[in-house]
């Protein structure tokens, strides 16, 4: 397959610093291959997590802020890159799982996630880019990212 086929690009972004890499590999690739980019982030709220000594506001929906937090990064960043609404994408559950989920439902053709290199070949993709991996029924382009 010419790369040229891909017309359906899904790009999983955290928001870190290092993502820009990852991002402009996407504009790179949407633009050669005159693809249909879509963004995903994955809000991993897990309540067990924030529970403990945390003590929240009577009334406050830490979910809910989180997704408004991640919303708007979103917004940011789908402007910055030309990327209609209808193409951002900010679920809430199990990052690589809903990568996956999503793919699937936007009958992608291309994954594009972020890896890691810091610790060797051994463990050379993150547990993100591992399990998108593993589970991915179309390609996925694992860009190495430098520690941000
Ligand atoms: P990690 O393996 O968790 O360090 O993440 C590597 C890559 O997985 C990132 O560069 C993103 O492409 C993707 N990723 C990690 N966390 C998220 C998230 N919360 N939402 C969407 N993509 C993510």
């Amino acid at each position: 397959m010419s790369v040229s086929n891909y017309s359906r690009i899904l790009t999983a972004v955290d928001f870190s610093a290092h993502s820009e890499h990852l991002i402009a590999r996407a504009i790179q690739l949407r633009d050669l291959c005159g693809a249909r980019l879509s963004l995903l982030h994955v809000v991993e709220y897990l309540p067990m997590a924030y529970s403990g000594d945390l003590v929240l506001p009577e009334g406050f929906d830490l979910e809910q802020e989180l997704l408004d937090v991640a919303s708007r990064q979103m917004a940011t960043l789908g402007e910055r890159l030309g990327v209609a609404d209808s193409d951002r994408y900010v679920e809430i559950g199990n990052t690589g799982h809903t990568i996956l989920r999503v793919a699937a439902e936007l009958d992608a053709d291309l994954i594009l996630v972020g890896s890691h290199g810091r610790h060797g070949l051994a463990t050379l993709l993150g547990s993100t880019a591992r399990s998108v991996l593993n589970g991915a029924h179309c390609d996925v382009l694992a860009i190495r990212v430098p520690e941000g």
